[in-house]
């Protein structure tokens, strides 16, 4: 049975939805839980201790051992803080899940600029503010896991989400890297794309909501937070019962070598359209390396 005995973990926006299944999961497995939430609305508005604190009034109830905070993750003082409450409360942070989130919903043409804003202070710059002091600690602990937020909206796109999906692609390029700063510090970092009913997506996901408790996602995060995963870069679509891995990969694509065989013409590339977008014998790369050690061979030979 895994379990997170002596692991404390630090979850952002776990007053309700997804946050607050994480946070009752591993606090029943034997984790010491932060649990953080501003407590606004959907949209990012208002504040309240309410919801942060009802959940670890749960978790205690049923015997686990959460602290409630209470501080914002769009600001760098409440990543700080966030971080600090695990470390004066129970000594160490061993994993993080950055979870917090708000909408703007806005086609490109209609958005205002502050609509753009909030949504990138919460989702993208949020997970930097309370990642890097986490990362910090877990550098010295030489043990970390986290958890980037990701979205199907920002891998796969979704029609008026152009802030949250540019938000949520970012959070899979901040894991790309700093999977590669941590691995040497037995950090590892992972994104999820979740589906799950919750008041962020009241109105998308029709007749799936019913199948689609957040509950069953906690499951496999917990996984891959656990000290028995070692897997890290991975970015898993979670929810209504599938895990799933979502890949980036590159195709074998087209090659004409510039000094043996001329330079690429418009003509060239419009020839090969179909090499360039085949969808079989691609690679995943782990890292840009991997790009690299593909055109190596193909110049060098
Ligand atoms: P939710 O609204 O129930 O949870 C988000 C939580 O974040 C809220 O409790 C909110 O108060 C908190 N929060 C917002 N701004 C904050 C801030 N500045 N500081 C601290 N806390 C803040 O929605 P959810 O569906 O549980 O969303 C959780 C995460 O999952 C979000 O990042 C969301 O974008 C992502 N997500 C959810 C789905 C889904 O199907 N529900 C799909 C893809 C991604």
């Amino acid at each position: 049975m895994i379990d997170f005995q002596d692991r404390v973990a630090v979850i952002t926006g776990a007053g309700g939805g997804l946050g607050r299944a994480y946070a009752t999961l591993l606090a029943s497995r034997g984790a010491a839980v932060v649990v953080n939430d501003i407590g606004g609305t959907v949209h990012g508005e208002g504040s309240d201790t309410e919801s942060a604190a009802a959940v670890v009034a749960e978790i205690e109830k049923d015997g686990g051992t959460a602290v409630g905070e209470y501080s914002s993750v769009a600001e760098p003082s409440g990543g700080e803080a966030i971080v600090q409450k695990a470390l004066d409360t129970f000594g160490r942070v061993d994993i993080l899940i950055n979870n917090a989130g708000i909408l703007r919903d806005r086609t490109l043409a209609n958005m205002e600029w502050d609509e753009l804003h909030a949504v990138l202070d919460v989702h993208l710059r949020g997970a930097f503010y309370v990642t890097k002091p986490a990362f910090i600690q877990m550098k010295e602990q030489q043990y970390g896991r986290i958890i980037m937020t990701s979205s199907a909206s920002g891998l796969f796109g979704n029609f008026g989400q152009s802030n949250y999906g540019a938000a949520k692609a970012g959070l899979f390029g901040f894991m790309n890297v700093l999977k590669l700063e941590g691995a040497k510090h037995g950090i590892t970092v992972n994104a999820i794309a979740p589906i799950a009913r919750t008041r962020m997506t009241e109105e998308l996901l029709g007749e799936m909501a019913d199948h689609a408790d957040p509950q069953s996602v906690a499951p496999a995060v917990a996984y891959l937070v656990s000290e028995e995963c070692e897997l890290s870069g991975e970015v898993w679509s979670i929810g209504a019962g599938s895990v799933s891995r979502i890949l980036t990969g590159l195709t074998p694509g087209y090659f004409k070598h510039p000094e043996k065989d001329g330079p690429i013409s418009i003509e060239d590339v419009a020839e090969h359209v179909d090499d360039i977008r085949v969808e079989e014998d691609y690679i995943v790369p782990y890292s840009s390396r991997d790009e690299f050690a593909k055109l190596g061979p193909l110049l060098f030979s």
